[in-house]
C-alpha cells in the first residue's frame, strides 16, 4: 500500500495511487497527492544543503517506494544562468535561463521519465509505449534501456532525425507516424491491451507531471526560496507548467517559501496554438506554418518547434486555469521570431532548442509592449539543446580549406 494517493484537480476526489490511467471520472487530471506534514518532517531547507546534485534530492515529494526502483541517468538540478547584458538592454530587474538542454538525454525530458521509469520498474512493468514528438521518446528509450524495460515510441514524421535516429540506439522500437502526434496515441491506445504496453504519454500516469515538478523545486531553491516574477514556458502537452504549478502549492504548503505564484506564460509556435487561443479567444494571430523548415539567409535551417507542436494538449482546462489565476499569459511566435532568437542565444554561448528559442522571442514581444515590467525577475527555459535539431547535411553553407591561403581566398570571395 502506497504512502500516498491521488487527487483530481477538478473535482477534488480521492483516489488510491495507481501508476496509469490518469483520468477522473469528471474528466479532470489525477495527481499525486503527499501527506506534506509527514515530508516537512525529514525534508527540510537545512537538509537540502546536504543533497546531492539531482532531481532526486527532492526524493520525498517523488512517488517512488523503494530507492532500489530509482531509475537515474543524473538528471536535474541544472544550472539558473544569469543574463545581465541583457537585464540592462531590456530593463528587467533579473533575468535567468534554466538551462535544462543539460539533462542526460539532451532535453528536460529526462526528468519526467526517471520518475515514470521508476514507478513503471516499481511496478514490474516490462513494456511501456509512447506517442512523442522526440525528446520524450529518446527520453523513454534511454531510461526504458536503463531499467530493462522494453520502450516503444511513435513518432510523427517531421521530428527532427537526430532525434529520431538516436532512439534505436537505446534499443527502443521506434516507429514514424504519418500524422499528429494525437495519431501517434491512437495507434498505442487501439494496440494497448494486445501488445501489452503501458502508454506513458502526457498525463497518462503520475510520474512525468511529478519530475517535471522539481524543476519548480529547483527554480525555488536556486533562488535562495523566493519565486521569480514571471516564468516563460515552450508550452506542448503542458506537463511543465501543471508540475511546476503543483511544486510551487507544495512548497506553499509547507512553508518553505510565502508570496504570490510567479506569473506563467506558456509559449506556442503560431498556426499550433489551443492555449494562446483559450487565453485570447480573439487572437488574431496570422500563420507562416507552412509545416515546412525555414530556410535562413545564410543557408542553415532552422527546424520545427516540434516540442510545442501538440494541438490537443490532454487538459486544456488546467493549463487555462493556472495561466489566468498566476496572472499569467500565453503568446504565439512565428518560426522567423524563433530564428532569430536562436542566433542570439547562440551569440550569447547558449545552444538552444526551437522550442527555448522561442521562450526568448516571447520575452522580447513582453518586453516591448510593456506586460514585461521593470521590476520584474524573468526565468526562460532553455528545454533543449541545438543539437538535437540540427540537420545533416546541411553544412554546404561552411567552406572546408586545406591551407591559410585557401583561407585567404575565401575571405577574399
Ligand atoms: C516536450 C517539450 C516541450 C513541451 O513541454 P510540455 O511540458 O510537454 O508542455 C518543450 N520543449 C521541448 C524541447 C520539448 O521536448
Amino acid at each position: 500500500m502506497k504512502q500516498w494517493g491521488l487527487y483530481c484537480s477538478r473535482c477534488s476526489a480521492r483516489l488510491p495511487f495507481r501508476y496509469q490511467d490518469m483520468k477522473c471520472e469528471c474528466g479532470g487530471t489525477l495527481l499525486v497527492e503527499y501527506d506534506l506534514e509527514l515530508v516537512a518532517r525529514t525534508l527540510t531547507k537545512e537538509s537540502l544543503k546536504q543533497r546531492y546534485s539531482s532531481m532526486w534530492r527532492y526524493r520525498e515529494l517523488l512517488p517512488v517506494e523503494d530507492s532500489a526502483s530509482i531509475v537515474s541517468l543524473g538528471e536535474g538540478w541544472t544550472p539558473l544562468l544569469r543574463m545581465p547584458k541583457w537585464e540592462n538592454k531590456l530593463s528587467l530587474k533579473r533575468l535567468w535561463i534554466k538551462r535544462e538542454e543539460q539533462n542526460p538525454t539532451g532535453s528536460f525530458k529526462s526528468r519526467g521519465f526517471s520518475v515514470a521509469v521508476s514507478l513503471l520498474k516499481e511496478a514490474g512493468v516490462t513494456k511501456a509505449a509512447v506517442p512523442s514528438n522526440g525528446n520524450a521518446a529518446g527520453a523513454l528509450a534511454a531510461y526504458a534501456g536503463r531499467a530493462g524495460i522494453q520502450a516503444f515510441v511513435f513518432i510523427p514524421m517531421d521530428c527532427p532525425s537526430l532525434i529520431v535516429d538516436e532512439c534505436p540506439l537505446y534499443g527502443a522500437t521506434t516507429i514514424l507516424v504519418d500524422g499528429f502526434i494525437h495519431d501517434a496515441a491512437a495507434i498505442i491506445e487501439a494496440g494497448r491491451d494486445e501488445q501489452g504496453w503501458v502508454n506513458v504519454g502526457t498525463l497518462k500516469e503520475p510520474g512525468r507531471v511529478e519530475g517535471k515538478k522539481t524543476m519548480g523545486l529547483e527554480l525555488a531553491e536556486q533562488l535562495g526560496w523566493t519565486f521569480p516574477d514571471v516564468i516563460i514556458y515552450p508550452t506542448g502537452g503542458g506537463s511543465g507548467i501543471i508540475g511546476m504549478w503543483k511544486a510551487f502549492m507544495e512548497l506553499k504548503s509547507m512553508g518553505f517559501i510565502q508570496g504570490d505564484m510567479p506569473r506563467f506564460v506558456c509559449v506556442q509556435e503560431e498556426g499550433c496554438q489551443p492555449i494562446v487561443d483559450g487565453v485570447h479567444p480573439v487572437s488574431t494571430a496570422t500563420s507562416d506554418d507552412s509545416g515546412d523548415d525555414l530556410p535562413l539567409l545564410d543557408g542553415k535551417i532552422i527546424p520545427n518547434p516540434t516540442g510545442m507542436r501538440v494541438p490537443n494538449p490532454p487538459d486544456l482546462p488546467l493549463l487555462l486555469s493556472i495561466v489566468q489565476q498566476s496572472g499569467g499569459t500565453a503568446i504565439a511566435v512565428s518560426k522567423k521570431q524563433i530564428a532569430d532568437a536562436i542566433l542570439s542565444l547562440g551569440a550569447d554561448g547558449i545552444s538552444s532548442s526551437p522550442e527555448g528559442a522561442a521562450t526568448w522571442a516571447a520575452m522580447l514581444v513582453l518586453s516591448d509592449t510593456g506586460w514585461l515590467r521593470a521590476s520584474d525577475s524573468v526565468v526562460l527555459f532553455n528545454t533543449s539543446h541545438a543539437m538535437k535539431y540540427a540537420k545533416l547535411g546541411t553544412s554546404a553553407a561552411i567552406p572546408i580549406i586545406r591551407t591559410y591561403d585557401d583561407y585567404m581566398i575565401y575571405r577574399s570571395l
